[in-house]
């Protein structure tokens, strides 16, 4: 069976869906076709209950926010499955919460209404499934990719079914151990870190005050992340055997050691969700694109979960990539031109460099507070401290963290509210 699209997404996560979703919304793509393939595309909505928390939550940047905006998936999510985080304070293990060896991220102290958003993911995946962009024009296909072949002027995908779609572009958005960007011969750089990722949610004596918190520990940082029902969801970056004894141990003997891990910040805890562990690694491609491929999201790079950037990445990634199409579409190239290289290559040279900073500075940061060192221990206390009192770097760190800081794409910058 042979199918032809213009674009095809293989695989339909919230990256690879938000670029169908963003093509689907652009005028320049208002006569292609447009489809994603997903091994296991979302097939009813997430329950309504505010307190029905998924395990997988992420902090959602301004810039994601005006990216789901633009394609009208932000405007779906429930305000109470929605919370907005005003503050954000980290501090060195041997710091504390808000003195010295610690540093303050507010809000209101950098003009911006907040600092980002807590939100599950499945909510989010969601809802850019549900956006009238992708609904209208997205043709979705089930399935899964186990080939791909590429000829001068199209690429096609083979499916473990035996379908073959044809393409004009494949985008590779199939996550970290992407099998589109292997079949494509593209090669990584990376490696696994000796550290896994513990993720449960908690009740606290005290409010999270809409307040993200982070304590650096030599393992790995612990971030509690404040949740719209008043709870809390923990990520708790540990060494594998830590991560393993954290998913068994008794609820109140974790509950023990998380309230230790931030030193009593928030009062006494109590754990009041589910429990899992992840494997974390950094990855990031040596090409994103060859003739008719390009890759985003996890695909393309991995980043260590410590400052919740890997889906604002891609999102990013995702706004870039068709702001360029767009570009070239409005110049008037042909939509079979679409996947040709050197358009691609545009894409590449300005998401690779900004991803590259970007995973360059956390897993920096990840080695500089796994550092037990007592010099470097000084240092650190010191850096936060100086940091915390200068503005001007503040506002920096904040516009990356922002996402709208660095090369952002046309519509991340230009604010629509
Ligand atoms: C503990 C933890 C906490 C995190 N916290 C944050 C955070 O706070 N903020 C943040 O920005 N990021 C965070 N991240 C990272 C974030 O979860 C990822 O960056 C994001 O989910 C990647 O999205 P993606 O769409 O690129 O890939 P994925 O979510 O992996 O989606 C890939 C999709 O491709 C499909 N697929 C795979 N193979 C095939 C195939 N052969 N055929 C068809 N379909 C296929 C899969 O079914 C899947 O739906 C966190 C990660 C972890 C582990």
């Amino acid at each position: 069976m042979k199918t032809g699209f213009h674009i095809l997404v293989i695989g339909g996560g919230m990256v690879g869906a938000c670029v169908a979703a963003l093509a689907a919304s652009n005028r320049h793509f208002a006569d292609l076709r447009i489809a994603v393939l997903e091994a296991n595309p979302p097939t009813l909505p997430p329950p309504a209950a505010a307190s029905d928390v998924d395990l997988r939550v992420s902090a959602f940047s301004r810039a994601s926010e005006r990216v789901l905006r633009e394609i009208g998936a932000w405007q779906l999510l429930s305000p109470q499955h929605v919370c907005a985080y005003d503050d954000m304070i980290v501090w060195d293990a041997e710091g504390k919460p808000r003195g010295s060896g610690s540093i303050h991220f507010s809000g209101s102290e950098s003009g911006e209404p907040n600092l980002g958003y807590i939100v599950e993911n499945r909510r989010v995946l969601w809802s850019i499934y549900d956006s009238p962009s992708f609904r209208n024009r997205v043709t979705l296909l089930r399935g899964e990719l186990t080939g791909l072949e590429f000829e001068d002027d199209h690429a096609a995908a083979i499916l473990s079914d035996g379908r073959r779609i044809e393409a004009a572009l494949i985008v590779g958005s199939d996550g970290s151990g992407s099998a589109s960007r292997k079949l494509a011969g593209i090669e990584t750089r990376g490696w696994e870190y000796e550290q896994r990722a513990f993720v449960t949610h908690v009740r606290t004596e005290h409010p999270h005050g809409r307040t993200a918190w982070q304590r650096f520990l030599p393992d790995g940082p612990i971030a509690y992340l404040p949740l719209a029902d008043g709870r809390s969801s923990i990520v708790w970056t540990t060494t594998p055997s830590h991560a393993d004894r954290l998913v068994v141990e008794t609820p109140e003997q974790v509950a023990k050691e998380l309230m230790l891990a931030i030193d009593g910040a928030l009062g006494r805890v109590e754990v009041d969700g589910p429990r899992g562990q992840f494997p974390l690694r950094l990855t990031h491609a040596k090409d994103y694109c060859r003739e008719r491929f390009v890759l985003v999201g996890d695909a393309a790079h991995a980043i260590h979960p410590l400052a919740g950037q890997g889906v604002n990445l891609g999102f990013l990634d995702s706004a870039a990539l068709i702001e360029v199409l767009a570009e070239e579409l409005e110049r008037g190239i042909a939509p079979a031109a679409l996947g040709e290289r050197r358009i691609l290559r545009r894409y590449e040279r300005w998401r690779k460099s900004e991803n590259a900073v970007a995973l360059g500075l956390v897993d920096g940061l990840n080695k500089l507070f796994g550092n037990r060192t007592s010099t470097l221990g000084w240092a650190r206390r010191t850096g936060l401290s100086m940091l915390d009192g200068s503005m001007l770097a503040k506002r920096f760190l904040m516009g990356r963290a922002l996402g709208t800081g660095g090369a952002a794409p046309a519509l991340v910058r230009a604010h629509r509210p």
